[in-house]
């Protein structure tokens, strides 16, 4: 009976290609500068005009000479200094060094730079007590990035120190995909606003505060709706306002079968379910379709249309179906080129309640203990009990058709990423 009920669902990964085969990313792009640069994707790959390092220079604090002197005259002429900024002009002939910095350019002549270190220094002259290699201590030119050289490919999220690689390419100004436009919105007759006192019955809206703010780290544009009632007309014309202005619509609560969930019948009737069933917990409700951005509901493939995303209500549910399908969604959406995370496998110290059915996503503590990596689980984890993500940092992944687990036994771990810590 229970596996008969199971059958409707469908499998995660499913669910991610559906959506991915469904949606085709944005193509409209603009320029960017650096500054603004931060977590934007790029529409264009980026290519080094430049070498860096731009010229061969020193990695210490010494003295460039001519390798070849080393062995035959240990005793050398200082003939000038080459300090970061100001290179020394001449050319290190036989018997001559110039006392070099770390950053300065390697002079003409110079083939390896001694540290000092290794040096007696005698007024204008140094002695070598340790010999030094061909090319020691030398930053050669283009050792990072190659002039001419492929630095990033398009679809590239721009980190932080992704800034400062394209900074040190001279490049102020890059070629970005046009910000996705994301409409959020609650839905519930027991949800208050925090600037209102809660009667009895009453729950305050927690789902879209943490999806602004969670959506705030995918870098997209987004639209707050507010929270809406329990009522099809009121949902229906929520739903049409927030898709005339956005690329993205995403609910929560209301989409599953309960007397007061119209998530799904609205979805109906402004568009189209593409599906609504995800064998996951939490999360197991979680719809996805197609908005038409016009009331007309003729077939014509062209007419302007948006996404919807409807997740569950319950807070955990709300999480982790954003993170595990809407997060991926939107990347591809937005021209991102991503790789799935990595999980691995560590021992659980607590025992872990699984049924059969569903893949879970049950939150966890990693931490190291005696250099093994060891997890626990934070505690209940009903699909209402925000603070099992909060005091997590890793999902404790268990397969679908897995059984409860007990201490000691190995499980699949993914540490919660930055568009969910
Ligand atoms: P629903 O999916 O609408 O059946 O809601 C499931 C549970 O999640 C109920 O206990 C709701 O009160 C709660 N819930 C729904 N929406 C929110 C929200 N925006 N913030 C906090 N809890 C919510
Ligand atoms: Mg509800």
């Amino acid at each position: 009976m229970d596996c008969y009920a199971q059958l409707d669902l469908l499998p995660v990964d499913q669910a991610i290609s559906l959506m991915r085969n469904a949606m085709s990313p944005v193509t409209a792009t603009e320029k960017v500068c650096l500054a603004n640069a931060l977590d934007r994707i790029l529409s264009e790959p980026i290519y080094s005009a430049l070498n860096v390092p731009c010229h061969n220079n020193s990695a210490m604090d010494g003295y460039a000479l001519r390798h070849h002197d080393i062995n035959a005259e240990m005793t050398l002429k200082v003939i000038g200094q080459s300090l970061a900024g100001h290179p020394f002009k001449g050319t290190v002939s036989q018997g001559e060094c110039v006392r070099i910095m770390t950053g300065a350019v390697i002079p003409e002549g110079a083939d390896s730079v001694i540290m000092q270190e290794n040096v007696s220094v005698n007024n204008n002259s140094i002695h070598i007590n340790q010999t030094a290699t061909l090319g020691e201590n030398i930053r050669r030119a283009g050792e990072d990035i190659a002039i001419g050289s492929l630095v990033f490919e398009q679809g590239k999220r721009i980190s932080p120190v992704d800034i400062g690689l394209l900074a040190s390419l001279g490049i102020a100004e890059i070629g970005v995909f046009k910000r996705v436009k994301v409409a959020v919105l609650s839905t519930g007759d027991e949800l208050k606003p925090l600037s209102e006192k809660l009667q009895a019955g009453d729950i305050y809206d927690s789902n879209r505060p943490t999806l602004i703010a969670l959506l705030s780290r995918l870098a997209v544009d987004v639209i707050d709706i507010g929270c809406i009632a329990d009522n099809p007309e009121k949902i229906a014309a929520a739903f049409t306002a927030a898709i005339a202005q956005a690329d993205v619509v995403i609910s929560s609560g209301g989409v599953s079968v309960g007397d007061a969930d119209y998530t799904k019948d609205v979805l109906q009737t402004l568009g189209k379910i593409n599906f609504w069933k995800v064998a996951m917990k939490p999360g197991k409700p979680f719809a996805f379709g197609v908005l038409n951005k016009t009331h007309s509901k003729s077939e014509n493939t062209d007419a302007p249309k948006g996404w919807f995303f409807g997740l569950p209500g319950n807070p955990v549910s709300a999480v982790v179906t954003y993170h595990q399908l809407v997060v991926p969604a939107l990347r591809y959406l937005a021209g991102e080129k991503f790789e799935v995370s990595p999980t691995f496998s560590v021992s659980t110290l607590t025992n872990l309640k699984k049924q059969r059915g569903r893949a879970d996503y049950q939150r966890g503590h990693l931490s190291m203990h005696n250099g093994e990596n060891q997890v626990v689980t934070t505690g209940n984890q009903s699909s209402g009990i925000l603070s099992s993500v909060a005091q997590a940092n890793c999902y404790i992944l268990l397969e679908q058709e897995r059984e409860s687990v007990a201490a000691g036994e190995k499980v699949n771990v993914a540490l919660f990423d930055r568009f969910l810590l």
